[in-house]
């Protein structure tokens, strides 16, 4: 609970970013603190470790959005003594990749990862630091399993649950560190 706190206060709210209207989370000063970044690692690796879940225990590695997503999953894999894959945002990876498209609510995106890099049938715990509408979240587990790989579960510091994101995620164990309304 105190941690809770800690790391809460650490995340800022920067209204009209980065358009008019968002009320944007901003993470930077959480990963400047030393304790509320060890706070955010251990929690996840926790989560992660956690006996009788049925989801998240037993993985084989550890799959993280850019940017942040890299910034938490990477320390957590580490920590973890797992491997690390990045999903990357399209155009970034040399080919070969595999690719998932996804709408946005202007225009669309796509994320990559490197062909060959997911071992066919792991165990994948895919790690951003926000869940807001599910968007990103539920390409990113479409990609793992396009690369024959199985989504034992997702882990968020942040639930923006005003936007429902966890719907779209119904199929997954999902977990959040943090939650506003
Ligand atoms: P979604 O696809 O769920 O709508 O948006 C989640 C993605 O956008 C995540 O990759 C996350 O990093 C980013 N994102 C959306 N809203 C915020 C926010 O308020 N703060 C931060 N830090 N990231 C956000």
């Amino acid at each position: 609970p105190e941690r809770a706190t800690r790391v809460r206060n650490l995340i800022v709210d920067v209204p009209d970013f980065p358009s008019p209207g968002i009320l944007f989370k901003d993470i930077t000063p959480l990963l400047a603190d030393a304790q509320g970044l060890a706070d955010v690692i251990e929690a996840f690796t926790r989560l992660a470790l956690a006996d009788g879940r049925g989801g998240t225990g037993g993985i084989d590695v550890v799959a993280g959005m850019e940017a942040r997503g890299f910034l938490l999953g990477t320390p957590v894999a580490h920590a973890l003594g797992l491997g690390f894959l990045p999903l990357r945002k399209a155009g970034k990876l040399p080919p070969p990749t595999e690719r998932v498209s996804y709408d946005l609510e202007y225009g669309s995106a796509a994320i990559e990862l490197r062909s060959g890099t997911l071992t066919p049938g792991a165990r994948v715990l895919i790690i951003d630091d926000v869940l807001a509408t599910g968007g990103t979240a539920a390409a990113a587990a479409q990609l793992v399993e396009q690369c024959g790989g199985v989504v034992a579960g997702l882990a968020f510091l942040l639930e923006l649950e005003t936007l429902h994101g966890r719907d779209r995620l119904a199929r997954y164990n999902v977990d959040t560190l943090l939650r506003v309304g």
